[in-house]
């Protein structure tokens, strides 16, 4: 259990209101908090403008701007938003006012500690981000089937690898699993012929948001 300290402030980037763009809750209209910070470089890093900036911000300013915009759904991302402890505090706050919260986390980081509540969609980086070496392989021991492990595949490398993963782990039987290509890198239609030849126990995705939007800050 965390305490809860009025005095607490978080550095916030940006929080926006839009549809989540990938995993189970895809399409479902939701309230996204991006904390500042990142101690990873991936190579295909699509928000470095979380990196550094943004404002600091209370507990009760950032729950106040969330509730503002009326919907139940709330995803706090980053950056790396587990670089701020008090991220922690944030989660468990969220739940308690009853929202519906998921996490976007690098996996590079000790998961261990979020609220039980929280569904925690967790990275594991493959070769082409470069930060393979920072994945945190304890993490995969107490994830849970509400919670989602992503795969971002740049090449077949980085699918090879992937695949590799999956079934040294057995991670099919710990929770849902996501791939999805790097935009740009990649053709969608390779990576889903890969998926279907190998009966990959995958759900592949594209980027909801992206499809819509673009890479629009705030979409
Ligand atoms: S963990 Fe996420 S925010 Fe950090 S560098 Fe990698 S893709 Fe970017």
């Amino acid at each position: 259990m965390v305490a809860r300290d009025e005095s607490l402030t978080l550095r916030v980037s940006e929080i926006f209101y839009s549809l989540q763009g990938e995993a189970s809750r895809i399409g479902l209209p939701t309230v996204f908090v991006r904390l500042t910070g990142c101690p990873l470089r991936c190579s295909w890093c699509d928000t470095t403008h979380a990196f550094t900036g943004g404002a600091r911000m209370s507990l009760d300013a950032i729950l106040h701007r969330v509730a503002e915009f009326g919907t139940r759904h709330v995803c706090v991302t980053g950056g790396e938003p587990l670089a701020q402890t008090a991220c922690l505090v944030l989660l468990t706050a969220l739940c308690d006012a009853g929202y519906d919260v998921s996490l976007e986390t690098s996996g590079a980081l000790d998961v261990s500690a979020v609220d039980s509540r929280v569904s925690r969609i967790v990275d594991l980086k493959a070769p082409s981000s470069g930060e393979t070496e920072k994945n945190l392989w304890a993490n995969l021991a107490c994830l849970t089937a509400a919670d989602e492990i992503k795969f971002v595949v740049a090449d077949r490398q980085d699918y090879e690898w992937t695949r590799q993963v999956i079934r040294d782990n057995r991670l099919e039987g710990v929770c849902p699993l996501l791939i999805s290509p790097v935009q740009g890198a990649i053709g969608p239609q390779m990576l889903a012929e890969w998926v279907l030849a190998d009966r990959l126990p995958v759900r592949f995705q594209l980027q909801l948001h992206k499809l819509l939007w673009g890479n629009m800050q705030g979409k």
